[in-house]
């Protein structure tokens, strides 16, 4: 079922931006799949949301179709062995609550990412010592074509926060993990989340890392010696915890982001030489 401009902010952790013109949330592959048809048809640009936690949606009508893959649809979550298949619209949490309470090991580190599986995938989500790439074991795919099909993880490719998914939608992944002790690994689930929550705005709005870091280097910390921590445009303003976060204030407008966003680049480039590239997607 199309809906008619649907409000999309709240489907995004930064509760910013407008409205899409088409959004549909499909209930099966199937209906997916005719969805994705119909846009090619008539000529609609298509974007895929997962759980809208990488993107800044701008202050307008989003054209096209949206398709947002939750839950409903995409909310498979079953182990075979030491094999967890998880549905595209599943959150990181639920998928690591889940493998945590069999006593499987390998997805502690990407605790507090607030990532559907789907998302994740296509932005090879990772934490300090682990990418979600690295546990997988293979993904089924809605194709170019329009067929669903199942690769092995050595005929995909993965970078830093980078896949080969750009042209696929991301129907479900099985991952692979290691046999472990419950109590070890939710212990390293609270070692992760708490320094992730010391060192992030977690309860903010925000959408993660604005900006990639250069080769050898973090935006963060080009961000903060270019004294711009705690800076603010409109009511958008970067993170006194964390140089590489913008989090939005009650009344931010996605252009207060994007005006901060520019100033940000500049000011780093004058200072160190450096032209930061976007981490998030703007729509
Ligand atoms: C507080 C906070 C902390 C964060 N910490 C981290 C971190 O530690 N590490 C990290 O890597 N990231 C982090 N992020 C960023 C973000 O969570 C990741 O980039 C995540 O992978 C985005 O997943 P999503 O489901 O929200 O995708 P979305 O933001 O909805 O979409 C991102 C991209 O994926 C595409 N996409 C979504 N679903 C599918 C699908 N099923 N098939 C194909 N393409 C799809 C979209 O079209 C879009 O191009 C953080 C974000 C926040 C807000």
């Amino acid at each position: 079922m199309i809906q008619y401009h649907a409000q999309l902010a709240r489907m995004t952790t930064f509760q910013l931006g407008g409205v899409a013109e088409r959004l549909v949330q499909p209930s099966s592959i199937r209906e997916l799949a005719e969805t994705i048809a119909l846009g090619r048809r008539r000529g609609w640009p298509t974007r895929i949301l997962g759980h809208g936690s990488n993107l800044l949606l701008r202050d307008r009508v989003l054209p096209g179709l949206t398709i947002r893959l939750d839950r409903r649809g995409f909310g498979t979550l079953r182990a075979q062995g030491y094999e967890v298949t998880a549905g595209a619209g599943v959150s990181l949490s639920r998928l690591i609550g889940f493998c945590v309470g069999r006593g499987f090991h390998g997805l502690e580190g990407l605790v507090g990412i607030p990532a559907a599986v789907g998302g994740a995938l296509r932005n090879n989500a990772g934490g300090r010592d682990v990418t979600i790439a690295e546990r997988l074991s293979s993904v089924t795919l809605l194709n170019r074509d329009g067929d669903v099909v199942t690769l092995p993880r050595g005929e995909l490719s993965f970078g830093y926060r980078s896949s080969s998914f750009a042209e696929s939608v991301i129907l479900e992944a099985v991952f692979r993990l290691e046999r472990g002790v419950r109590e070890e690994a939710l212990q390293r689930c609270r070692d992760h989340f708490q320094r992730k929550r010391a060192d992030q705005p977690l309860a903010e709005r925000s959408a993660g890392c604005i900006f990639r870091n250069p080769p050898g280097d973090f935006a963060g910390r080009l961000v903060e010696t270019a004294g711009l921590k705690g800076l603010r445009i409109g009511r958008a303003e970067i993170s006194p915890l964390h140089g590489n976060f913008i989090v939005a204030h009650r009344g931010a407008r996605s252009d207060d982001v994007l005006r901060l966003i520019d100033h940000v680049r500049e000011r780093v480039a004058n200072v160190h030489g450096v032209w930061l590239e976007l981490e998030i997607e703007v729509w």
